[in-house]
């Protein structure tokens, strides 16, 4: 366990037409006393300006894909988002006295995940904030990754402990008053955790929790061209988190839907 946390940062833009994120570090930013506790230092950061200013996920490559230590210590990588990858490290990381404790990187998606918390690892530390943060809201969801070792190069795998805060379904390039108040809300109450925990207070966290594994993605059917040859059975479309059972429909073109068994696939269980 942490002794006590020191620094968090609240990273917004980390693709460029994520707009919740990026608008809430711009509020933050404008007013840094919303996110100031009075046991650390919170700093903000919006990873991608490029991509922010261009309303685009990315510029060059996807920014979450650049953190690996492959990518962060390769000084020939060509392009825009490993020069912020790297330049985002050495913030975060450069020596003991910049050192950032927690990032809370702010997303938003197209899929319909609701509130989904996607913890930085699955180190007590950070259980211990999901099973409290699903205590006081049961509508979120906590979504453990396929493994470690695939998560790596995302930006809040930079230090220990936090998490990725996804929201949706949001369109890109929009902003969502219902969405930003609750990831608002979220980052307050992370906050109001890691304080108490730093000022030795009894928090609430219960025994046990619910989150969901990934276990695996797979790509939609394709044609020889490499086009879609498929898309998502309207009676499985926006449901996330619900079971596939065997011979639901899951894919379709058309009038001819494919009907697969759930043990093939991927989507997320309980
Ligand atoms: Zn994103």
């Amino acid at each position: 366990m942490p002794n006590k946390i020191r620094r968090v940062a609240i990273v917004g833009g980390t693709h460029g037409n994520e707009w919740t994120g990026v608008y809430l570090v711009r509020k933050f930013q404008q007013s840094p006393q919303w996110v100031q506790r009075s046991t650390f230092e919170t700093v903000t950061l919006l990873a991608n300006p490029k991509a922010i200013e261009l309303n685009q996920r990315y510029v060059d490559r996807d920014l979450n894909r650049c953190f690996g230590p492959v990518s962060l210590n390769n000084p020939e990588l060509p392009g825009y988002e490993p020069d912020r990858a790297k330049s985002i490290a050495q913030q975060f990381n450069h020596d003991a006295a910049s050192r950032v404790d927690v990032i809370l990187d702010l997303h938003s998606t197209t899929a319909n995940m609701g509130m989904t918390l996607l913890p930085t690892s699955q180190h007590p530390f950070n259980l211990q904030l999901m099973a409290h943060l699903s205590e006081q809201d049961p509508s979120v969801r906590v979504c453990l990754g396929l493994s470690s070792s695939q998560e790596n190069p995302m930006l809040r795998s930079l230090v220990p402990f936090g998490c990725t805060i996804e929201v949706g379904a949001i369109a890109q390039g929009v902003l969502d008053a219902h969405w930003f108040q609750q990831t608002e809300l979220m980052i307050h109450r992370i906050l109001d955790y890691l304080e108490a925990i730093n000022q030795e207070k009894t928090v609430t966290i219960p025994a046990s929790f619910t989150a969901y594994q990934s276990i695996e993605s797979i790509d939609y059917p394709r044609n020889e061209l490499g086009e879609l040859a498929a898309m998502i059975h309207p009676r499985l479309q926006g449901r996330d988190y619900q079971p596939l059972e065997p011979g639901d429909p899951m894919l379709g073109w058309g009038n001819h839907f494919l009907f697969r068994r759930c043990d093939r696939l991927s989507y997320f269980y309980q």
